[in-house]
């Protein structure tokens, strides 16, 4: 009898991203054995059935597609021990009344971080901000609604995409960072058009693991550097308009 966790490991195999057990590597990827636990885990409880292709793979983690128990797509956040940017995660979780966790454990760290990063999506979409919708966290892996088509093509990046009305996508861009900011009471602290995701012509924000509650200290700064970064994206799409403008179109005065 194979089990679901077996499932995964032996489609891994055949699919030859697992090149065996022993060394636990997925592609070019290694991924240790508590990696591999919580995938298993997570599979025997029916969040992830098959894991597919990545999406990306970035600095500090990678982003693959998979498939849940009811054949719905799911994206599969896993975050990398190794290389984690753990200097920046204490920075984000230490004076987050949220994450009074002191320590130096990077596994700890990291559990805190995805765990931050569910937080911030559940509290910015209960806000009506469009964020993948979050399922489970795990460790250091992250399940979340899947972003893209019916055919399994994930969205692009706005960065990536070809935008035909760059006005409207701003409307709704600042519509939401501003649901963000004063109905979730959140800053993204790292939104630009890398973390803008493009489906059926609307903006999905994602990637907010950084996330501060807007009381914090650096809240301030995280929000105008947002700003820029919008500011600036739009300009390129030739889009007229300042930071101050959208500034004050998020923060009501
Ligand atoms: P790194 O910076 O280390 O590359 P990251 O922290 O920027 O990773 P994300 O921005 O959350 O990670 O995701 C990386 C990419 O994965 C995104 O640009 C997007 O293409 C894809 N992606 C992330 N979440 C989803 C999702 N829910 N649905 C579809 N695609 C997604
Ligand atoms: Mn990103």
């Amino acid at each position: 009898k194979i089990s679901k966790a077996d499932d995964i490991l032996q489609k891994m195999l055949s699919e030859k991203r697992l090149k065996s057990v022993e060394d636990k590597r997925v592609g070019s990827e290694v991924f240790d054995t508590i990696t591999l636990k919580t995938l298993y885990k997570l599979a025997n409880d029916g969040y992830i059935h098959r894991l597919n292709g990545a999406i990306s793979t970035g600095k500090e983690a990678n982003v693959f597609t998979g498939i849940d128990k009811n054949d719905n797509f799911v994206a599969v956040k896993i975050y990398r021990v190794t290389t984690s940017d753990f200097k920046k995660m204490q920075t984000y979780i230490q004076g987050d009344p949220r994450f009074r966790i002191r320590t130096t454990n990077k596994r700890q760290l990291i559990n805190a971080w995805v765990n931050k990063e569910f937080r911030n999506l559940q509290r910015a979409d209960e806000a009506g901000v469009k964020v993948p919708k979050p399922i489970v966290a795990k460790n250091n892996i992250l399940v979340m609604e899947y972003i893209g088509d019916e055919e399994g093509d994930a969205a692009l990046p706005m960065r990536h995409s070809d935008i035909k009305n760059p006005e409207e996508l701003l409307n709704k861009v600042i519509n939401n960072m501003k649901l963000l900011y004063t109905k979730a009471g959140l800053v993204h602290g790292d939104l630009s058009s890398y973390n803008i995701l493009i489906q059926d012509n609307e903006p999905v924000i994602i990637d907010i693991s950084q996330g501060m509650t807007k009381d914090h200290p650096i809240a301030e700064e995280l929000l105008n550097r947002d700003i820029e970064n919008i500011t600036k994206d739009f300009k390129k799409l030739g889009v007229k308009i300042s930071a101050k403008e959208i500034r004050s179109e998020i923060i009501d005065l």
